[in-house]
C-alpha cells in the first residue's frame, strides 16, 4: 500500500508511536486510532480490499485536486470565467469537484448528507469539499484525507459562487430547472428506449446545483438516471444540497451499481464503512466521549442504549405514550433488567448499565425509577438534556455528536424510527437496533396509543433514504414496487415510502 494512507482498522495495531503517515498524527486526531477499540466485543465488519483500494486512490485525488493546488486554482478561474470548453482541452488535469452544502438541518441529517456526497465523489472521481454550516465541520471532525483539506476555504466566503446555502428547488442552476428549460436537448430515442441528451450550448455549464433534499421534485430526481449522470460527468463543479441518505438511490442507478456492488459486498454495512472511514470526532469532542465513557460506562459488562427522539412540538409536555412505548418494547424484548415482583435483585452483583439519550430528562428519570431494584449495577445515565433542538450552536452539536458515538458503543440499541440521530448511532455501531415506529415529523398531533408491536429488531443497521425517486429511468415509468427493484433494497420498516439497504 502507498505512502500517505488512512488506516481503516487502527485497533488491529498497537497505539502507534510514529504516525502512520506524515499527514496524520495521533495527537492531532486521537479518535482515528482509538474509536475502534470501543467496539472490541463486536465482530468487526471488514471493508473489502476493493473498497480500500478505491479509498486510497480517492485520497490521492483529494490531494492532487484539493484547495491550494494548481488544478484547484485553475478550476476556480474556470468557474469565474464560465468557460468550460476552453479548459476541457488537452491540459485537462481531471480535477472535478462536488461540494456538500451544509444548511439548517440537525446533525444526524448533516452527517448522512456528507457521507452520501462522499460516496458520490468516490464513484464519480470528484474531489469532495464541504461548505460547512456555521463552521460546524471543522469543530466536530478531523480532516479525513491526508495532506489536504476537505473544507471549502474561508468557509466559502471567497468562493466565486456566493450564498451557496440559498440555493433551493427554485434555483435556475439546478439540474431540475435545467432539464425543464431548454439548456438540455433530448436526442433521438435509441435502442432500449434510451435517448442521448446533450447541453444545448455545446459545452457543459461550469457548475450545476443538485437539489436532493426532502423537497426535491420529479425533475431534480432525474439525477438518479444514467442519462443525467452522463451529462453531469463533464460539469466541473457540482453543488449538492441534501438532508438525506442518498446511497440506496445511488445503487438504483444502473451505471453506478456494478462499482457499488464491488465496493460493498455486504450491503448492510455501507454507512458503517463510510462513517468509520470519513468521520473522526475532533479531539475536543473525543475527549468528552472518552471521559464520559470512562466515568459512567466502561465498567459495565453489558450496555443498553436507548435513543428517544420526540420532536419539539411535543416537548414540553413530554409524552407518556412515548415512555410507555419504550418500556413496553424493553419488557417485551427483554432489553432491560426490570425488577421482578416481590424480589429485589442484589444490584451490586449485576454489571448492566443503561445509556439514555433524549432532549428531555423526564424519560431518563422515569426509566431509572422503573429499574430501581433491577439488575443495573452499572447505573442509568444520560449525558445531557438540551431541552430544545438548536441550529448553528456548535457546543450543542458537539454534545449531540458525543451521544451518537456513545450510543454506538452499546451492546444493544433501542432507537426511535424516522430519526437520523439514531441512524448515525446504529450505523457507526454496525448493529441492528430495536426500532420504535413513530409518527411522521410533520404530524403535529402527539401519538395517543402505543403502536403494536411497540418495536421490532430491524433487518439492517443502514439508514433509511426518506426521499427516493420512484421513477425507473430505464423502463421510463415508475417502479411497480421500488422495494423489489434489486434484492438488497427494501422499503424501510420505519418509513414506508423510504428505501434501505439490507
Ligand atoms: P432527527 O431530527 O431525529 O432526524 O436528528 P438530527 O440529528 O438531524 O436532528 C436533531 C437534533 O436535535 C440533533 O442534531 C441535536 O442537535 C438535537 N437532539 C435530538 N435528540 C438529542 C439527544 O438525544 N441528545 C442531544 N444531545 N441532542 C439531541
Amino acid at each position: 500500500r502507498g505512502r500517505a494512507s488512512v488506516e481503516l482498522e487502527p485497533h488491529r495495531r498497537p497505539a502507534p508511536r510514529r504516525p502512520p503517515s506524515a499527514a496524520f498524527s495521533w495527537q492531532s486526531c486521537r479518535s482515528r486510532y482509538e474509536f475502534a477499540g470501543y467496539h472490541k466485543r463486536k465482530p468487526a465488519h471488514k471493508p473489502s480490499p476493493y473498497l480500500v483500494a478505491k479509498l486510497r486512490s480517492h485520497e490521492a485525488l483529494q490531494m492532487r485536486c484539493g484547495p491550494g493546488t494548481a488544478p484547484y486554482e485553475k478550476a476556480l478561474r474556470q468557474l469565474k470565467s464560465g468557460d468550460v470548453a476552453a479548459a476541457a482541452d488537452d491540459d485537462d488535469d481531471g480535477c472535478r469537484y462536488v461540494i456538500s452544502i451544509g444548511y439548517d438541518r440537525g446533525l444526524g441529517n448533516r452527517i448522512i448528507a456528507i457521507a452520501s456526497a462522499f460516496l458520490y465523489a468516490v464513484l464519480t472521481e470528484r474531489a469532495l469539499l464541504v461548505a460547512p454550516y456555521n463552521g460546524d465541520v471543522a469543530a466536530l471532525f478531523c480532516e479525513p484525507f491526508p495532506g489536504t483539506t476537505w473544507l471549502l476555504p474561508d468557509g466559502g466566503r471567497r468562493f466565486p459562487l456566493r450564498r451557496l446555502r440559498d440555493l433551493d428547488g427554485k434555483s435556475k442552476e439546478s439540474l431540475g430547472a435545467l432539464l425543464k428549460s431548454n439548456a438540455i436537448v433530448s436526442g433521438a430515442a435509441g435502442v432500449n428506449g434510451s435517448t442521448s441528451s446533450s447541453w444545448s450550448s455545446g459545452a457543459p455549464p461550469p457548475y450545476v446545483y443538485l437539489h436532493l433534499d426532502g423537497g426535491a421534485d420529479y425533475h431534480d430526481k432525474l439525477f438518479y438516471c444514467d442519462e443525467q449522470q452522463r451529462l453531469l460527468r463533464g460539469v466541473p463543479w457540482l453543488l449538492m444540497k441534501t438532508d438525506s441518505y442518498l446511497v440506496p438511490g445511488l445503487f438504483l442507478v444502473p451505471s453506478l451499481r456494478g462499482e457499488l456492488e464491488r465496493m460493498f459486498p455486504e450491503k448492510d454495512a455501507v454507512f458503517h464503512h463510510l462513517s468509520r472511514y470519513l468521520l473522526h470526532p475532533a479531539n475536543a469532542v473525543w475527549h468528552a466521549i472518552t471521559a464520559y465513557h470512562r466515568e459512567h460506562l466502561a465498567g459495565a459488562g453489558r450496555l443498553v442504549g436507548i435513543q428517544i427522539r420526540v420532536y419539539h412540538e411535543e416537548t414540553p409536555p413530554v409524552s407518556q405514550v412515548v415512555l410507555d412505548q419504550v418500556l413496553s418494547c424493553a419488557r417485551r424484548e427483554k432489553l432491560l433488567p426490570f425488577p421482578t415482583a416481590g424480589t429485589t435483585t442484589n444490584t451490586s452483583s449485576s454489571d448492566q448499565a443503561v445509556l439514555v439519550t433524549s432532549l428531555s430528562s423526564w424519560y431518563y428519570e422515569k426509566i431509572r425509577d422503573e429499574l430501581v431494584g433491577g439488575a443495573v449495577g452499572g447505573g442509568v445515565h444520560q449525558p445531557s438534556h438540551e431541552g430544545l433542538q438548536r441550529m448553528g450552536d456548535t457546543a450543542h452539536d458537539m454534545r449531540a455528536l458525543s451521544e451518537m458515538y456513545l450510543l454506538s458503543t452499546c451492546d444493544a440499541l433501542l432507537t426511535t424510527g424516522f430519526s437520523t440521530f439514531g441512524y448515525v448511532a446504529q450505523g457507526l455501531a454496525g448493529e441492528r437496533p430495536w426500532l420504535m415506529p413513530r409518527r411522521p415529523v410533520w404530524d403535529k398531533e402527539p401519538a395517543t396509543e402505543v403502536p403494536e408491536p411497540p418495536c421490532a429488531r430491524v433487518a439492517s443497521p443502514e439508514p433509511c433514504f426518506h426521499s427516493p425517486s420512484y421513477y425507473d429511468c430505464a423502463a421510463r415509468r415508475n417502479y411497480e414496487d421500488i422495494g423489489k427493484a434489486v434484492p438488497y433494497i427494501r422499503r424501510c420498516e420505519d418509513v414506508s415510502w423510504g428505501i434501505q439497504l439490507v
